[in-house]
């Protein structure tokens, strides 16, 4: 916890003494008006008048300069403040002090004393108002020695005497001066320190309030997301159940045609919201990290064009590309899929007109644009429909019109490679989204440097063990592998895996499924097979999205892929592994 400096401490010191002291002339006033008029008969008026003129003109000068400062406390040095208040405290003291040395010749033993305790007193009472034992030592100084010196040539045989006692009075003031001060000093400190607990109160009170908000939205984020998905699982499978009801009822071959039709129809949309609810998952647990490669912007949304090229057609709508020659550092496979799903919804979602796909640069950021003539979307709804499952008019959830996730895996994808994704729609006025990338590369695009080595790549002739407890999945990733021109071997278990290293030697690459019906998991076991028989690359698959051993495998930094694999996204991966 931070202490407050020097000059904080001494800023309050002197704070304190000038609030008091701005009053003390009228004090004076009163203590000097009430001396002068008991003296008037003995004193000579004019000597009356020259010493009590010297204290109030000083204590009026001190009073007038404290009021000031004061009124500038925030701006004034306080260290010179001192000073200055110290020399003042002096001439104050010692103005005060020459009113015995001007008077006591003329005046009685009795008013003597009286003079005297009032200055002792005066004197003493520095300690209360001081703060800063150098005031408090110079003012009863500059008081005491000329009462003493006053006393002392009235009464030279007592000289001695006084001289003993005003030392050990004045002593004895500096002492309880400087307790006095640190005491101050010691209380500013603890003020302060519990000024700035309060402060760390505050900000850590408002932090957990801010994080609070956050965790009950994305507690009714998901609870949202679970209920649509809940609802677009039930529906095709009831869809699934009514068909097969169907299909045992009457098996006739026009009514299979029908029902096979249909349930590819329902399996394929299945496919579809479960590959987004996975690839959100992904990307939400942080399981997705992405990559930072050179490449061509536009010669990427180019080729994801020609994707969109007949669906377009079949809806008689003009695609028009209008690509300036960016390049760009970024996760290509997450720009592909930005621009995929940008211009999937905007052939969706335009009846006619055209989808409008441009790149160009504005204030120094590549901006991808998509722009159609479609429906458009009202204003208010412009942050809604980035949320997972917000559809604008779907109330019936009508699956061939999309499951809603779309956007909103446009918007995580953005936040991952820090990109920002902006709309620009209105009802019938169309939709344009923009996306803006801030690392724009400066040479020209290359269409040579773009290919992803990966693909170029021949995984003929490499030895790949594959270990997975499911016998399905072990038959087609064989036939898949030697499609490949793989030499593959596969394990049902982690016995059988530890056989084909005893008898074959290490792998080029182990593709392990990461639940094996053991209680060793696939990123274990690969851990083991690499500490006895030396380093090799390994490939994990899972259909798991949250486990420990989804963390684990992650911890080992295995390539991780998420099943279902799509077959390119499965070469790719051997590829990188092999390369
Ligand atoms: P989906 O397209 O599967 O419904 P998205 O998350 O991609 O899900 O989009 C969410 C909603 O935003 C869509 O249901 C649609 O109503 C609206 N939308 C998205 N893109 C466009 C567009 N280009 N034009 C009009 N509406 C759009």
């Amino acid at each position: 916890m931070g202490k407050p400096q020097n000059r904080e401490v001494m800023s309050e010191l002197i704070g304190m003494h000038i609030r008091i002291i701005r009053f003390l002339p009228f004090l004076d006033a009163l203590i000097v008006g009430v001396t002068a008029y008991s003296l008037r008969a003995l004193v000579p008026t004019n000597i009356l008048a020259l010493a009590i003129g010297m204290v109030m003109g000083m204590e009026t000068i001190r009073g007038t300069y404290a009021a000031v400062a004061f009124q500038r406390r925030k701006l004034i040095d306080p260290f010179r403040t001192h000073r200055v208040l110290v020399v003042l405290a002096g001439l104050s003291g010692l103005a005060l002090g020459l009113l015995p040395v001007f008077a006591f010749p003329y005046i009685t033993e009795a008013h003597m004393v009286v003079i005297a305790a009032v200055l002792f007193g005066y004197a003493a009472g520095g300690v209360g108002v001081a703060a800063s034992p150098a005031i408090e030592t110079t003012w009863s100084l500059s008081i005491l020695l000329p009462v003493g010196y006053a006393y002392g040539s009235v009464h030279p045989e007592l000289g001695t005497a006084v001289l003993i006692l005003l030392a050990l009075f004045s002593g004895f003031l500096v002492v309880v001066a400087w307790a006095a001060k640190n005491l101050l000093a010691q209380s500013i400190v603890i003020r302060h320190q519990r000024d700035v607990l309060v402060k760390d109160l505050e900000k850590s009170n408002a932090e957990v309030r801010e994080a609070l908000v956050r965790v009950e939205e994305s507690a009714q984020t998901r609870a949202r997301v679970l209920a649509a998905a809940s609802h677009d699982l039930r529906q095709p499978l009831h869809a699934l159940s009514i068909y097969s009801a169907v299909l045992s009822a009457k098996p006739a071959p026009d009514t299979l045609q029908e029902v096979s039709r249909s349930i590819d129809q329902i399996v394929r949309s299945l496919g579809d919201l479960l590959n987004g609810l996975l690839d959100l998952s992904r990307l939400s647990v942080g399981y997705y990290t992405p990559e930072k490669r050179a490449f061509a912007l536009d010669k990427t949304v180019l080729d994801i064009c020609s994707e969109f090229e007949s669906l377009a057609a079949e809806k008689h709508l003009t695609l028009i590309r209008d690509l300036a020659p960016i390049r760009i550092s970024s996760d290509p496979t997450a720009v592909s899929r930005i621009v995929r799903n940008l211009i999937d919804n905007a052939v969706k979602y335009t009846d006619h007109g055209h989808v409008r796909v441009s790149t160009g640069i504005e204030n120094g950021e590549a901006v991808l644009t998509v722009a159609d003539t479609g429906k458009g979307i009202p204003e208010a709804l412009h942050g809604r429909v980035f949320e997972e499952f917000y559809q604008v008019d779907n109330p019936g959830r009508d699956r061939s019109k999309g499951v809603g996730l779309g956007l909103a895996l446009v918007q995580r994808l953005c936040e991952l490679i820090a990109a920002e994704v902006s709309l620009d729609s209105a009802p019938e006025r169309g939709s344009s989204f923009s996306v803006r990338f801030a690392d724009v590369l400066p040479e020209p695009a290359h269409a040579a440097v773009d290919q992803d080595p990966a693909q170029a790549s021949s995984l003929a002739g490499n030895r790949i063990y594959v270990v997975d407890d499911e016998i399905d999945i072990l038959r087609s990733m064989s036939a898949l592998l030697h499609a490949w021109g793989v030499i593959a071997w596969v394990a049902g278990s982690p016995a059988a895996l530890e056989q084909l290293f005893i008898d074959n030697g290490v792998p080029d690459l182990l593709i392990a499924d990461l639940r094996l019906g053991a209680p060793e998991h696939g990123a274990q076991l690969a851990r083991r097979m690499q500490g006895l028989h030396g380093p090799f690359p390994v490939l994990v698959m899972t259909g798991e999205t949250s486990s420990e051993a989804l963390r684990q495998a992650n911890e080992q930094n295995y390539l991780l892929l998420q099943k279902p694999i799509a077959h390119e996204t499965l070469y790719a991966a051997i590829s990188k592994l092999l390369s």
